[in-house]
């Protein structure tokens, strides 16, 4: 009887411990779509059902990491706002933010995972069908308001249109450079930098594995 007990006790413990790593049981997370025409959010909704049901399109097949709140973790760093990665990117981010800090980087806004079909072609509607690389938790934007997206900005210059987020000037310290140390640990990370991707949008903001 004791005997019994006392097997149950390690099964239930070493099931608990199992738990912790093993897939999450349920996936879910709230989404929309950008619609070009109306250029607003629509169709939000809230998705859950068995991780183990997740389909190719909720998944990034670089990392691993998916659209599920349950592979996100939280981020908190002295003076900015709490916000969640990946599970797989959040230790080296997080180290890399505190490493800045103790620098003495000007760092007041990070943003990371959300969730919503921003990229890719359109339906019938006009809404795009594909989630961002935010949505994975695998894009970082820093600095919003010194770090602007612009587009018609094949090399930057007065002809560049400022889309979203605040003016960009490498004068201002809140404004990434190419040489700017926070740059650098990314780009060493294995991320790109929105502000040197080819092509005529500048995301001064914005990182991930793919550049957009
Ligand atoms: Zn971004």
């Amino acid at each position: 009887m004791l005997r019994g007990l006392l097997w149950v006790i390690l099964w239930t413990g070493y099931g608990a411990g199992w738990a912790a790593i093993a897939s999450p049981e349920t996936c879910s997370y709230s989404t929309y779509q950008w619609n070009v025409i109306e250029k607003r959010a629509v169709n939000r909704q809230w998705i859950e059902h068995p991780y183990s049901q997740l389909k190719p399109h909720e998944i990034d097949s670089l990392t691993g990491c998916t659209v599920c709140e349950q592979d996100q973790v939280t981020i908190r760093l002295d003076g900015i706002a709490p916000f969640k990665v990946c599970h797989v990117l959040a230790a080296e981010v997080k180290q890399i933010l505190q490493q800045q800090l103790a620098q003495g980087i000007y760092l007041n806004k990070v943003a990371g995972y959300r969730v919503g079909m921003t990229k890719g072609s359109l339906d019938a509607s006009g809404n795009r069908t594909r989630f961002s690389y935010h949505s994975f938790g695998i894009a970082l934007d820093i600095n919003e308001q010194h770090n602007g997206l612009y587009d018609n900005c094949l090399s930057f210059g007065p002809q560049c249109r400022l889309r979203r987020g605040g003016r960009w000037d490498p004068r201002q310290p809140g404004s990434l450079r190419r040489d700017h140390p926070l740059v650098r640990a990314f780009k060493r990370m294995g991320l790109k930098w929105g502000g040197e991707i080819a092509g005529k949008q500048k995301d001064f903001m914005h990182f991930s594995p793919y550049g957009y």
